[in-house]
């Protein structure tokens, strides 16, 4: 079976776009996949460095993997810090990445703003610890939001590298997997992880401003909806969310210039699981008036047996510490595997 990997940050509350970029593709994966999901807590401390409450916010990742249906036991559910092989590669990573590379990433650019130089270096470094989340297990599948295909792509960046870098040793060391690469197949120790980004919603936009992508560490909390909140909450914010004057229309080609209205209409056909076309058939030529309702309707329906099975799983902080040490514990038996052919490869003195 090909081995899935994917993380979210415990930066504060999880919200449609990461349930629909992230968590449904999670839940739908589990079949087909060996699958390791991890709240990556060492990423949440790049862009700010002190939080009032991580550890409840990793619980909270935690419950909502849960409550959307993750089962930890035929898969496996941690937080990163637990297994320290991550920040190990990261390390090595950060040899083998380049500073440029780096300074291309548009999210480090977002994040850092204007004083770039005042930035972390674990802000800069971010992609380099993601890279060795998914390398450690030698994951072949993330399932991603859009926002995180330029880091996928410096992660295949930094496993050629070191690939190329160390071939011989690879080579003498008989660590090396044939894998496809393209049209040729070539020998090497990690593989080339591919994206799996798609369906309508791969980029949830703020419901504040069409332009930039829900967040979860956007101030404003109006700009997303968060899986915890009641009806009332999901109603007002779609309520008010920005939109402009005009009927939706009546085919999808006419949501191209209309970034508020194809991201409503993106999030309807991803929860009600239509195509962007069959909600235009539906909705096409109706006032917002008319098809918020029905949108905060579907949103409802949809998230509140998750969020109520948060607020169950929640309740109980042991059940939940439980399945993270447990997970922690499979995860860091397969990441030492990993490391150990790491060290051999690069020349690190171990046992
Ligand atoms: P932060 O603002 O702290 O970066 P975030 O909302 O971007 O938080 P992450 O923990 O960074 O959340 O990302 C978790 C997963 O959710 C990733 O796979 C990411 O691609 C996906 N994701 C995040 N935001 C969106 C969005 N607006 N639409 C679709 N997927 C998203
Ligand atoms: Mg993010």
């Amino acid at each position: 079976k090909p081995l899935v990997f994917s993380g979210v940050q415990p930066t504060g509350n999880l919200h449609l776009g990461n349930y629909l970029g992230a968590l449904q593709k999670f839940v739908a994966l589990q079949d087909s996949h060996d699958c390791i999901y991890c709240v990556v807590d060492l990423h949440s401390i790049t862009a700010q460095l002190v939080h009032d409450d991580l550890a409840g916010q990793t619980r909270a990742i935690t419950a909502a993997f849960l409550a959307s249906g993750i089962d930890p036991k035929k898969h496996i559910v941690f937080n990163q810090s637990r297994v320290p092989q991550h920040a190990e590669l990261a390390w090595v990573f950060n040899c083998v990445a380049r500073i440029g590379w780096m300074n291309r990433m548009t999210q480090f650019k977002d994040k850092a703003g204007k004083d770039r130089e005042n930035a972390s270096l674990g802000l800069l470094a971010y992609p380099s610890l993601m890279a060795a989340d998914i390398l450690v297990y030698r994951a072949t599948h993330v399932p991603v939001g859009d926002d995180q295909k330029q880091h996928l792509e410096l992660t295949r960046d930094i496993a050629t590298k070191f690939n190329n870098d160390f071939s011989k040793r690879i080579a003498e060391r008989g660590l090396g997997v044939e894998m496809a690469m393209g049209e040729e197949t070539v020998n090497g120790f990690f593989p080339l992880t591919e994206p799996l980004i798609e369906g309508p919603a791969t980029r949830v936009m703020s419901l504040r401003d069409g332009t930039k992508k829900m967040s979860k560490s956007d101030p404003s909390d109006l700009s997303r909806i968060n899986l915890t909140d009641d009806a009332d909450a999901i109603a007002k914010k779609i309520k008010k969310a920005k939109t402009d004057p005009e009927p939706l229309p009546s085919d999808v080609d006419g949501l191209a210039a209309r970034p508020e209205a194809e991201n409503l209409v993106g999030i309807y056909a991803a929860l009600s699981g239509m195509s962007r076309a069959a909600v235009i058939g539906d909705f096409g030529g109706k006032q917002f008036s008319v098809f918020k309702p029905a949108l905060a309707e579907l949103a409802v329906d949809k998230l509140a047996p998750i969020s109520a099975e948060m607020r169950r799983i929640s309740a109980d902080p042991g059940f939940v510490d439980g399945v993270l040490r447990d997970g922690g514990e499979r995860a860091g038996v397969l990441a030492e595997q990993t490391m150990k052919s790491v060290r051999a490869i690069v020349g690190l003195l171990g046992d």
